[in-house]
């Protein structure tokens, strides 16, 4: 088939029901078969039912037709031949006989005996009873005269009759079989016997349906239900009741309709609804009746069809079960293509994410290669600017090195003039003292002499500490980094500087260090950097009005800073950024702006920091420096 397996064919197609329309549809309709299918086998079971209950039926009424028959007939003979005995039509030649009579008696007595019969007796032509085998029992039917009754006037008019009446003697109904008695040619009498039907009724009674015998007059004078016995089951005609009044057949007793509250139709079956004998509800049986050949009379069973009802009943229970079965395999069914269907989807959809993962990843691959690709190149390249780097840092710092050696061979130059003015006043103190000597000498003081002899030593010390620095300060090489005493240093570099105070009005604010206070550096060094940033300081508070320069130093935790503070403009902030730029100067020719960018190198070189504060009210440059440890500032201080 081509619908089925696709999902494409679960999508509702353009213009059918919406989905809950259609599942509402679909279970009407299951709903609609189901209750076809149980009311169907409901019906076909209970036609089936009620056809095997006719068939039964039928089968058994023949049964109990012959049974009734045979009942009959068993009787049938004695009146014929009884008729023919010579002492009975002795007697009804001559009824006055009393001996005779009473043999007759006596022998019909022991014939009922034998025979089981009822009562055997005989009437002369004019109805009166002459002789009964129960002639010595109070009943007895001796001197009755039955020329009223039919089966009477039936044996005398043809010779044999049947009538099924309640006995007007005994008040016992039965059977009466009569025949005429002939003699010489002429009906002389008729000869009877009642046979009694108790035990037949009393064997229907065990059977599974009811039985009624009706005359035709529809009087059920049989009946294997008791109630129900000489009840009608049709109305009996005016005729027909004023026969039975004149014949007294049912003498003494009250004819009463059979309590039928509704008739009706199963499956062309005729049913009767009758009120129960020994209750208030009523039952439903279904009624066949078939006519004896002889007397007009008709024997009708009444079925009950409870158990085909019941029959029914169980084959729609199964016909129910038996759709739920179908529909619960119907759902399994669905239920297992909707699986199968929705797994297919989920294996499709599955396939195309594999695809589609699997582009991806190929696509990343790519990508990665590309990028990979262009990593080795920038890697490359990288490499390539890092050795470039490393040879320009490296032509840099042989520049920068360079610069250093010239920056400090121009601050010797600046220096010079300090310097030998420096170095004049010591020369001019000593050629006094000498002077002063020779004359104290002459006089022969020679106490004074004594003492200005001993200051000029001091001087000439004085004289070659500053050559020293100077010395030191153009040397190239690096020197041994040290503990150098922070005051020490401090002095030293205001000693170049010193000559310069007086004469610009410049404040000096220095608080002396403690001489234990050191800094890992190289002595020189560390006084070219003070030096440089003492004359920057003395530059800037040129022509302002208050020039002070202060200098601190101040120890936190195992950092020293020296702070070198001055009351000159401060530093702009477009200038600011660009003071440790080599060659930035603000100051025309004086300056060569290599200052501050030595200085800074040689601070970051000992692990140190150059910093500045631009103001306002004037600059303040820090030197920040790692401390000297406890045992190399004992040692400084024993130096120093
Ligand atoms: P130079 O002193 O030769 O100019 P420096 O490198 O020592 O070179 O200084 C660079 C510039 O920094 C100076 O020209 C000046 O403009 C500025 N400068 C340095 N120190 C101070 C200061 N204490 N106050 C104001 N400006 C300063």
């Amino acid at each position: 088939m081509a619908f089925g397996w696709h999902v494409a064919g679960m999508a509702p197609a353009a213009g059918a029901l919406p989905r809950p329309v259609q599942a509402v549809a679909w279970w009407l309709a299951v709903t609609a078969m189901a209750a076809a299918a149980v009311a169907g086998a409901a019906l076909w079971s209970e036609r089936r039912g009620i056809e095997a209950l006719r068939a039964g039926g039928e089968h058994r009424i023949a049964l109990y037709v012959s049974s009734l028959e045979g009942a009959i007939q068993r009787h049938d003979y004695l009146p014929v031949v009884l008729s023919m005995n010579e002492d009975v039509r002795r007697l009804l030649r001559d009824p006055g006989d009393a001996a005779l009579r009473d043999r007759v008696n006596r022998y019909f007595a022991t014939v009922t005996q034998e025979a089981q019969s009822a009562t055997l007796y005989v009437m002369d032509a004019s109805g009166l009873t002459l002789a009964a085998s129960n002639w010595d029992t109070p009943q007895s039917f001796v001197g009755s005269n039955y020329a009223f009754r039919p089966y009477f006037r039936q044996a005398m008019t043809s010779g044999r009759g049947r009538f099924y009446a309640v006995g007007v003697t005994t008040g016992t109904p039965g059977l009466f079989l009569s025949h005429a008695v002939s003699d010489g040619g002429r009906t002389v009498g008729v000869l009877a016997v009642k046979v009694s039907l108790d035990a037949l009724e009393e064997a229907w009674r065990n059977g599974p349906e009811r039985v009624l015998v009706a005359d035709g007059a529809g009087v059920a004078f049989l009946s294997s239900e008791p109630a129900w016995r000489f009840r009608t089951l049709d109305d009996p005609s005016a005729a027909e009741l004023r026969r039975m009044s004149l014949s007294r057949q049912y003498a003494g007793v009250t004819l009463e309709p059979l309590a039928v509250t509704g008739r009706g139709d199963r499956h062309g079956a005729p049913v009767l609804a009758i009120r129960d004998p020994d209750g208030p509800g009523t039952t439903e049986y279904l009624m066949q009746s078939v006519a004896l050949p002889g007397p007009d009379w008709r024997v009708v069973i009444l079925s009950d069809p409870a158990p085909v009802t019941a029959a029914a009943r169980t084959a729609a229970a199964v016909a129910a079960f038996a759709v739920v079965f179908l529909l619960l395999v119907v759902l399994y069914l669905r239920q297992r293509r909707r699986r199968i269907l929705e797994g297919m989807a989920a294996r499709d959809a599955l396939e195309t994410a594999n695809v589609e993962l699997r582009r991806a990843h190929e696509e990343l691959e790519v990508r990665i290669a590309a990028r990979t690709a262009d990593l080795v190149a920038a890697n490359a390249r990288l490499t390539r600017e890092v050795a470039e780097r490393e040879r320009a840092e490296r032509v840099l710092r042989e520049a920068q090195d360079e610069l250093v050696q010239a920056g400090k061979l121009a601050m010797l130059g600046q220096m010079a003039a300090g310097i030998t003015h420096e170095l004049n006043q010591p020369l001019a103190a000593i050629r006094t003292y000498a002077d002063n000597a020779v004359v104290l000498f002459d006089r022969g003081l020679h106490d004074d002499l004594r003492t200005n002899l001993v200051r000029i030593p001091h001087l000439v010390e004085r004289m070659a500490r500053i050559t020293g620095q100077l010395k030191a300060f153009a040397r190239k090489t690096k020197a041994r980094a040290e503990p150098v005493p922070v005051g020490r240093a401090v002095h030293n570099a205001l000693l170049l500087i010193e000559q310069r105070l007086a004469p610009e009005g410049v404040e000096l604010i220095c608080v002396p260090a403690d001489p234990g206070i050191a800094v890992v550096f190289e002595e020189v060094r560390l006084e070219q950097v003070l030096i440089n940033l003492f004359r920057n300081a003395l530059d800037a508070m040129k022509g302002q009005p208050v020039r002070r320069l202060s200098i601190a130093v101040e120890v936190r935790g195992e950092r020293v800073r020296i702070r070198v503070r001055d009351t000159g403009p401060g530093i702009p902030d477009d200038v600011l950024p660009r003071i440790f730029e080599p060659f930035f100067t603000t100051k025309d020719a004086a300056g060569l702006g290599l200052g501050l960018s030595i200085s800074a190198g040689i601070v970051r070189d000992a692990g140190g920091q150059l910093t500045v504060d631009g103001g306002p009210g004037g600059a303040e440059f820090a030197v920040d420096l790692p401390r000297a440890g406890a045992g190399e500032a004992s040692s400084v201080r024993g130096t120093a």
